[in-house]
């Protein structure tokens, strides 16, 4: 008998370890970009979301910079007390601007406008349907919302055409939700077909756009922008962190739905405002999307010249998906992904390995940056070949 209501938690992480499923942090040094410091070793980064290269660039330290002096360190609280600055107002109405909506709501991360949106949308007596490998953010809003919450198999429109005909009239609204970029295999989610689907079915959409805002689409908008679809009722969020390079999340879509978010998120109402300096740095990302489009060319560039390289070299590696920024090479067990990851941390490349219970299935994960050079590309090919 253990004699300490605590004693479980060490044996819990014993658990762990023995699954190899064991996670710790490790401190990066520097600014971010292609090249980092990890401890004393100088690494190519192929582990960031920083997809334009925009989190380390001079205008969005500027930016942050300027608006620390000006408004100082913290908004000191909720945006519906003291916390609301004009610098939200104009973020808000940039990134209205971008995702060609009524309006857009800033939350203080991505996650916590997927929590507060899915909660605020659905209730106890509506159904979610969910892609089984949804972001965490999705999963765990739908369970706040405390509707009930279908999970259909990944991009499966036929099971979740299933599950809406069975169901859909048992309950009083419905929602589907769905990353568009999918986080951790990086394929795309059948956005036109969801589209059609929520019609028909008389349902609600709500699409995460955070790996896909400032990637995708002829203005970077995202996803829904690279499909042109044009349906305004579609409510779409996203985070401030990936590509634009700074910290925050969004929800963008009707006024009548960001008007009543702002009455009913939780997540909004009850946290304090996005700090100034965060969301000056991202208000300047936004403006370089929109006007800079060499950063997304670069970044496409870069996708092209890897997978070039990789049908060459390791035309046995079969990655899960080959359509955005994200590829994922498939392992065989935890172990093999750590072996790999920790194999190319000695040749000085920064690729890392996630397991479960984060994914399905062990894989190594790589991240590609629009600051890639060819060079560092091909060193991480290089890496891979000769570990076989
Ligand atoms: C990263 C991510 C989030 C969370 O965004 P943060 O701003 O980092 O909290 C939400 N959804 C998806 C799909 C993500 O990949």
């Amino acid at each position: 008998m253990s004699n300490s209501p605590y004693s479980w938690l060490s044996h819990s992480l014993e658990t762990i370890h023995r699954a190899n499923w064991y996670r710790s942090v490790q401190p990066l040094e520097g600014l971010p970009g292609p090249i980092a410091r990890l401890k004393d070793q100088e690494v190519l980064n192929f582990a960031s979301n920083n997809y334009l290269g925009l989190a380390g660039d001079r205008r969005l330290i500027q930016a942050a910079t300027a608006a620390l002096e000006q408004y100082g360190t913290g908004s000191t609280g909720s945006r519906l007390t003291s916390g609301h600055r004009g610098l939200h107002q104009q973020l808000e109405a940039s990134i209205a601007r971008l995702k060609q909506t009524e309006d857009a709501l800033v939350f203080s991360s991505g996650y916590l406008a997927n929590l507060g949106a899915i909660a605020a949308l659905a209730g106890p007596r509506d159904l979610i349907l969910c892609d089984e490998y949804n972001h965490s953010s999705l999963k765990n809003g739908a369970i706040l919302s405390k509707a009930t919450v279908l999970t259909y198999s990944h991009g499966n429109v036929e099971a979740l055409t299933e599950k809406l005909k069975e169901y859909r009239q048992t309950y009083r609204r419905s929602l589907i939700i769905s990353d568009s970029v999918f986080s951790m295999d990086g394929d795309l989610a059948p956005l036109p077909q969801l589209l059609d689907i929520a019609q028909t079915y008389d349902s609600m959409l709500l699409i995460d756009e955070a790996h896909a805002t400032g990637v995708f689409g002829s203005s970077g908008a995202g996803l829904v922008e690279h499909f042109q679809l044009d349906k305004p009722e579609l409510i779409q969020v996203g985070t401030l962190s990936k590509a634009i390079g700074s910290l925050g999340g969004y929800v963008a879509g009707r006024s009548v739905a960001i008007d009543y978010l702002r009455n009913r998120a939780p997540s909004w109402i009850y946290t304090t405002g996005l700090s100034p300096a965060d969301t000056a740095a991202a208000q300047t990302a936004i403006e370089m999307i929109q006007t800079e489009p060499q950063h997304r060319e670069q970044l496409w560039h870069n996708i092209r010249y890897f997978q070039d390289l990789l049908a060459r070299h390791c035309p046995h590696l079969t990655p899960i998906a080959l359509e955005s920024p994200i590829i994922c090479l498939p392992l065989e067990n935890p172990q093999h992904a750590l072996d790999l990851s920790e194999y190319l941390k000695t040749q000085g490349i920064f690729v890392p390995a996630i397991r479960p219970p984060t994914v399905p299935t062990s894989r190594i994960r790589i991240s590609l940056m629009a600051t890639h050079q060819p060079e560092h590309l091909e060193a991480l090919i290089e890496g891979m070949i000769k570990c076989g």
